[in-house]
């Protein structure tokens, strides 16, 4: 099953998800369109949901409704989580130890390769400094990844995916990133190693699909768009009244949030076959 590098073709939307509703309010989104999709957990949602219902949970869904989900630990710093996600039966993880001198985030990230494989589970890690969108723009520029440091990662790693930083940023976009379009292109030439984008939220869908139109382009992370999505539908039900209904219906308010989720996701997902 672990398999969506290589073997399984064609580019995916990873949707951060907190809890069993949120992940099927994802996954009811990949099954109407047909397409398989990766959810992940971050570091902070791990800590805190039952990996145990959330692994039974997916695999009983993707099994009733014949569609491929991935279950992806999100920006771990530590072995310990990495090897919690591996033992908790997550098909891939992400070693972020981008914030240390190349040398170290090399030699976690061997450790964590080493870990992983023996279980055939994928891994992610990250070079350059993918910053967050309330950085100044010099330091989302510093961050930028350099090719020459690519090389060597990839040469000096057996990793799966490759999150370089390329001027996407998480949160929401104050105003349009600077994507490095041709540190794209030059990884292409230099690796087979599939390259993931964090920072989709707010990416308009232009920008999506010329992403998308890089084939060494695998994963867009989208984490942020499911959170607002969560707020517009509590939004919707405090606007439509739902709130002070004297019969108060929590299926009613249940069903708007999850549809705000499903109507977010199922609207990225569609770029995937444009
Ligand atoms: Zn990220």
């Amino acid at each position: 099953m672990n398999d969506y590098m290589g073997k399984v073709p064609g580019q995916f939307f990873a949707f951060n998800i907190w809890n069993i509703e949120s992940a099927r309010a994802v996954m009811d989104a990949a099954a109407a369109l047909r397409c398989n999709v990766i959810l992940q957990t971050s570091v902070k949602s791990f800590a805190l949901l039952d990996r145990e219902e959330l692994r039974w949970f997916v695999t009983r869904y993707m099994k009733k409704h014949d569609i491929q989900v991935y279950l992806h630990l999100d920006h771990a710093q530590k072995t310990e989580i990495i090897a919690e996600a591996i033992a908790n039966g997550w098909d891939s993880v992400m070693v972020d130890a981008s914030d240390r001198p190349l040398e170290e985030n090399i030699g976690l990230t061997n450790e964590v390769c080493a870990m992983a494989e023996k279980s055939g589970v994928l891994v992610e890690a990250e070079i350059g400094a993918v910053g967050k969108t309330r950085d100044e723009i010099d330091i989302r520029e510093a961050g930028i990844a350099t090719i020459e440091d690519i090389k060597r990662f990839v040469k000096s790693t057996r990793i799966d995916l490759l999150a370089a930083a390329i001027g996407t940023s998480h949160g929401s976009y104050h105003e349009s990133p600077q994507i490095h379009y041709d540190l794209i292109e030059e990884t292409g030439r230099i690796t087979d190693v599939p390259l993931v984008v964090h920072g989709g939220t707010g990416l308009g869908d232009e920008t999506l699909l010329r992403l998308l139109s890089y084939p060494n382009i695998k994963k867009i992370n989208i984490s942020t768009d499911v959170k607002l999505a969560y707020r517009n539908g509590i939004l919707e039900c405090i606007q439509g009244g739902y709130m002070e209904e004297e019969d108060f219906n929590p299926l009613k308010v249940t069903k708007l949030i999850h549809d705000s989720i499903e109507n977010m996701v199922a609207k990225k997902l569609r770029l995937l076959r444009i």
